[in-house]
């Protein structure tokens, strides 16, 4: 049968309709389960730009963030500081809008923010979920945070220990937090870990935020001169579902985890989830008399460091990132389980506190 011209080009015309193209591109995932029924959301609240005092375009900001393993940024500029506004003019909206197509396509959730930036103290504060970022340009600092609140933002305190006039936690803080317009802490900001920012949320029920504060390229995080510095700190949210309202509920709920070098900072409950699900004892695989050989899985994507107080000296074990360990231990009986009792040293649930954990060893 010979086919008209015509019915040719409408088959590949159908044909091209309905392939899918792939856009070359992947990216490495970064390894947190989800937990609780909750799915982990991988997050950065607090992110400069040209609009700003950041070197950065919006669109860059969404690539990168896709590119390290993101699920959700919010591009915060300061609404009061503007060193670029000779070459960039003033327009709290377009950093939002500049980066919202590309976000799209990237399936990158990005909500709207700002940074209230005044003297320290009070300090900084950024303001996401935020509906009119220009109606926060205010002379009174209360009533900014007022009417970021108002607007259903959800506003946190950055980087609290900044400056040495910080002066620590202060009446005008106390103010916020009473009326209910302060939810948030940074815990992390940056390279700096603030475990009073941490005693704060934990005694004061608000919730734990780390974020990376970048002003230069992201990539900036690998040439730092702390080593430990090998990625920007993220926001685990635990949330119902990839949405803004989820994130937010979330938010509000405390839900979250701040993943800092190689340390994990929140709240046990939250700890102790991401643990179990991530570390896996197999039954032993070899046995000679009373000795058995087993597996230990740590599918994070970061060592857990954990210590034994033993009699006399501190029992070290490190479950490398993404990882399959081999143990070796007496166990006499053949049956039952064997239960080794540790501290994960960098999962801190309180400063200086690590996460007590217990490994069962199935031994049939
Ligand atoms: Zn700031
Ligand atoms: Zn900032």
């Amino acid at each position: 049968m010979k086919m008209s011209l015509k019915a040719v080009s409408l088959i590949i015309l159908v044909h091209l309709l309905f392939a899918s193209f792939a856009l070359g591109e992947s990216r490495h995932e970064l390894n947190f389960p989800d937990i609780l029924d909750y799915k982990t959301l991988k997050c950065d609240f607090h992110i400069h730009t040209v609009f700003s005092d950041g070197l950065v375009w919006p669109t860059v900001r969404v690539d990168e963030a896709w590119q390290e393993g993101l699920d959700v940024i919010s591009i915060s500029d300061h609404i009061e500081y503007h060193p670029h506004k000779r070459d960039i003019p003033i327009d709290h909206n377009r950093p939002y809008e500049i980066a919202a197509p590309r976000a799209k396509e990237k399936n990158i959730l990005l909500v709207k923010g700002a940074e209230i930036t005044r003297d320290t103290p009070p300090g900084h504060f950024n303001a996401i979920f935020v509906t009119n970022i220009p109606a926060l340009d205010v002379k009174d600092f209360n009533d900014a945070v007022r009417l970021a609140a108002e607007q259903g933002g959800f506003v946190f305190w950055n980087h609290p220990g900044w400056k040495p006039e910080a002066k620590g936690w202060l009446d005008i803080h106390t103010k916020l937090y009473e009326n209910k317009w302060l939810k948030g802490i940074e815990v992390v900001n940056g390279d700096t870990y603030y475990p009073e920012a941490h005693r704060w949320c934990l005694e004061k029920n608000m919730t734990m935020l780390g974020n990376s504060d970048v002003h230069d390229p992201i990539t900036g995080y690998e040439i730092r001169e702390d080593p430990e510095l090998t990625h920007r700190p993220i926001t685990l949210v635990f949330a119902k579902e990839k949405t803004a309202e989820a994130l937010k509920e979330a938010l509000l709920d405390g839900r979250t985890a701040v993943w800092h070098k190689n340390q994990l900072i929140g709240r046990e409950k939250y700890l102790d989830a991401i643990f179990k699900a991530a570390v896996k004892v197999d039954k032993p695989y070899y046995r000679q008399k009373d000795t058995v050989w087993f597996e230990i899985r740590n599918n994070l994507c970061m060592d857990i460091q954990m210590e034994k107080a033993g009699a006399g000296r501190a029992e070290k074990l490190v479950l490398p990132a993404n990882s399959t360990t081999l143990l070796r231990r007496g166990a006499k009986d053949k049956t039952g389980e064997v239960k080794l009792s540790y501290v994960v040293k960098n999962f801190l649930i309180a400063p200086d506190k690590g996460l007590p954990v217990e490994l069962v060893v199935p031994l049939q």
